[in-house]
């Protein structure tokens, strides 16, 4: 049986399909994830005792090539998430045309519980037991909630114990000195910002003028808030697990990030004439953070933030969806009435896995790029899929998600095709192409 948040985004499928013509084997296809794996891991704890944990592995669809997606360390993990999240990678990398289908994992733990060893232990341990499951040309885990490089360093180094030879190809998101790619950490949040500035042209907007709150300040978060900030615009309002803070004024990003990274908190920071000092933000709830007044609302934390209570109070004109699935269908007939653009998840956050495949590709062939390269190509990428995203959108009359979805349905229809449909299978005649034996 689907779980609530699957059968969510199968219902997105369902109404792209209704937009435009797509081969309904290739719909059918996308609603069945193709493997499921359910793991225990045993865990010995500093104190001498041994915890149990559960961890997922789910391989959503690798037609268009392995499957591909982070693994999520966080107390609400569950598998119903798990596969939801490994259907979002399948349309994604379709939509951003790289050669991957969809994954992810999850191990359900508060990993802020855990000393650094018992977290080591964890991640080693999980991957022992996925190890048959995962693999460079199979399936390709990265970082997500609550897992960074250091631990994506652990769970490479334990594949190739486990295969007895060095394989960075295994997974991405490494520090740099293990295989990582240069860019990665800040891919995620620079191909939300590559879409923000296009908007930012078609729009004319005037950055100085535009107010943005973030919701969420760990990698996606940070990042986008730095990079806006550094153009001109004024990030007004942040939150991370504990709570947010707003400053009408504008936040002075660089200082909360060193304060937030210091005592693992937000607090309110503000620096003038570049002496830091401590100033006073109001103190505000998640909640507020995302109906506060603002022109872009940025939710980079977890799924099902906007939902059909609070979307009628939304008052920013734009949302970019750095998270995974943080607006519920519901919300997003809502958003589309009160005629606030979405640049859905599918493609704004799509610039993490684009630059994991630059990863891929680079430990494949052994020959590593450099940082201007990574973002040039991340640039061409994500410029060239959001004018794609966007002309559907205008020409379907339809929101920038559904759009999207029909943009990805289209290249994995065209793989279903080219395997044969029931059109091709229940043809009386043979075409001259496909005569080459007779
Ligand atoms: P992270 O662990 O670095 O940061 C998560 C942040 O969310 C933290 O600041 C945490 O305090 C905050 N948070 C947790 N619960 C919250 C709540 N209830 N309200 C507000 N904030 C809360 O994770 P990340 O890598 O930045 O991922 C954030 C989102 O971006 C996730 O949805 C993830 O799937 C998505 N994403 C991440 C990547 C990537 O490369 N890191 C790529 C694509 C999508």
């Amino acid at each position: 049986m689907s779980g609530e948040i699957y059968a969510q985004a199968l219902s997105r499928l369902d109404k792209a399909a209704s937009y435009a013509k797509i081969n309904k084997e290739a719909v059918e296809k996308l609603k069945f994830p193709k493997a499921c794996l359910e793991v225990s891991i045993p865990v010995r704890m500093d104190n001498g005792s041994l915890r149990i944990f559960t961890g997922y592995r789910v391989h959503h669809n690798d037609l268009r090539g392995p499957t591909k997606g982070g693994i999520r360390f966080h107390p609400n993990v569950s598998l119903d998430e798990v596969k939801s999240l490994a259907f979002w990678m399948t349309i994604k990398c379709a939509v951003v045309g790289i050669p991957y289908g969809g994954g992810k994992g999850g191990v359900i733990v508060d990993p802020k519980e855990l000393s650094r060893m018992e977290l080591e232990r964890l991640s080693r341990g999980y991957i022992q037991q996925i190890a048959s499951f995962i693999g460079p040309d199979t399936d390709i885990p990265a970082p997500d909630v609550y897992t960074n490089s250091m631990i994506m360093g652990w769970m490479m180094d334990e594949y190739s114990k486990i295969v007895r030879r060095l394989s960075p190809a295994v997974i991405t998101g490494k520090p740099i000195p293990l295989g990582g790619s240069q860019g990665r950490e800040d891919a995620t949040s620079r191909g939300g910002y590559y879409c923000i500035k296009e908007l930012e042209k078609i729009k004319s907007w005037n950055p100085k003028k535009m107010r943005v709150a973030v919701q969420g300040f760990g990698n996606a978060g940070q990042f986008i808030a730095e990079m806006l900030h550094r153009d001109g615009y004024q990030v007004v309002a942040l939150s991370d697990s504990k709570g947010g803070i707003y400053r009408p004024q504008g936040l002075d990003i660089p200082s909360v990030i060193h304060v937030k990274n210091k005592s693992k908190e937000l607090q309110a920071v503000y620096c003038k004439d570049s002496v830091c000092e401590v100033v006073d933000a109001t103190r505000i709830t998640n909640e507020e953070l995302l109906e506060l007044d603002v022109d872009i609302l940025i939710p980079a934390a977890l799924e099902n933030q906007i939902t059909k209570k609070n979307a009628p109070r939304i008052k920013a004109s734009v949302i970019v969806e750095l998270a995974n699935g943080p607006t519920t269908i519901d919300a997003d007939d809502i958003l589309k009435e009160k005629n606030i653009l979405v640049i859905p998840d599918i493609l704004a956050n799509a610039g993490g896995v684009t630059v994991s495949y630059f990863e891929w590709v680079q430990n494949k062939s052994g020959y590593y790029w450099d940082l201007p390269t990574i973002h040039q190509r991340l640039h061409e990428i994500m410029l060239r899929e959001f004018k794609n995203v966007f002309s559907l959108m205008e020409s379907h009359k339809t929101d920038m998600r559904t759009a999207a979805y029909i943009h990805a349905l289209n290249r994995h229809a065209e793989a279903v095709v080219a395997l044969g449909t029931q059109d091709y299978f229940s043809a009386q005649t043979i075409s001259r192409a496909e005569n080459v034996t007779a």
